[in-house]
């Protein structure tokens, strides 16, 4: 049998890690196949599916959820049992966290790559006004959604296809999406093309090398078969920043809220989503938070 080259360093050192079915969207019948590369430690399916056989396994079932949260209802709900119980809200992550240092300078140009809904910027857009914010979305339905916010200009399409001038972004955020892509690479590539020279390019995906990560295989909620192309961790990520030629600045982990307790669904053979809109789950996500089980890693970057 013929060595299987890895996608991402070219090595031909790769093993069958595990084989497994969607668990989310389709559930049931086909599996796929992902292989760990010796030499980067990126896990990668194989082979890669393509783009039309991929579409069914997105749509209106996987980005509803997105498109009903956060509502100005949910959102005055947690801030009040934040105060209540002095915890995190749920839906902050580090980049949300670290806004007020992101978005230090006026008027800025910020993208959004893979944007989704478009909905975690509400809240950035009301915050920041003089700044101008930007996202590409490939998914019909989630673009229809993007497209209705106010002063948010989405673009449908995948990142190359939507041909930003050079130089153009003071941030780029890269959320829960790289690990997405068939060329994680040229993404970035393109990421250094149009971002300022200065700018940040922030990375942020699920982290193989993270507790949960290790601890639950191929029943990780963020396995995500066949969404998610890519297994990442700090290596892996460290390796792409060198070859599109990105200055690494930082590295940093963060508790990906929800990933452990629909991992341990997933164990119990219960679809993880289910639970999306109750308000037990979110408060069981907001409570072990502090527990900390890893599983998100922020790369931030500059040009
Ligand atoms: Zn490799």
């Amino acid at each position: 049998m013929n060595a299987i080259k890895c996608p991402l360093c070219g090595g031909v050192h790769s093993k069958l890690a595990f084989r497994v079915g969607d668990v989310r969207v389709q559930r049931g019948g086909k599996t796929f196949d992902y292989y760990r590369c010796a030499d980067c430690t990126a896990t990668f399916i194989h082979p890669f599916p393509d783009y039309a056989a991929l579409e069914d396994f997105y749509g209106e079932e996987y980005f509803a959820p997105q498109a009903l949260a956060p509502t100005e209802r949910t959102l005055s709900f947690f801030q009040t049992v934040k105060k209540a119980f002095g915890i995190g809200s749920a839906f902050d992550n580090l980049f949300y966290k670290e806004r007020k240092k992101i978005f230090s300078a006026p008027g800025g140009n910020f993208l959004d790559v893979g944007c989704a809904t478009g909905m975690q910027n509400i809240r950035l857009m009301r915050e920041f006004p003089s700044w101008h914010f930007y996202g590409v979305e490939p998914d019909e339905f989630a673009f229809q959604q993007a497209k209705q916010l106010p002063n948010f200009h989405v673009t449908k399409g995948f990142l190359q296809d939507a041909h930003f001038p050079d130089d153009f972004f003071d941030v780029i955020l890269v959320n829960q999406v790289l690990e997405h892509t068939e060329d994680p690479l040229a993404v970035l590539t393109e990421c250094r093309r149009i971002l300022k020279s200065g700018g940040k390019l922030i990375v942020a995906v699920p982290d193989k090398n993270s507790l949960s990560g290790r601890a639950f295989g191929k029943r990780w909620y963020n396995v995500d078969a066949p969404r998610h192309l890519w297994q990442f961790n700090k290596k892996s990520l460290q390796i792409l920043a060198d070859k599109a030629n990105l200055r690494v600045t930082a590295f940093r982990r963060e508790h990906l809220h929800g990933s452990f307790i629909k991992s341990a669904l997933i164990m119990f053979g219960i679809a993880p989503d289910r639970f999306d809109r109750s308000v037990p789950l979110l408060f069981v996500k907001n409570i072990t938070k502090p527990i900390n089980f890893g599983g998100g890693l922020f790369m931030i970057t500059t040009k």
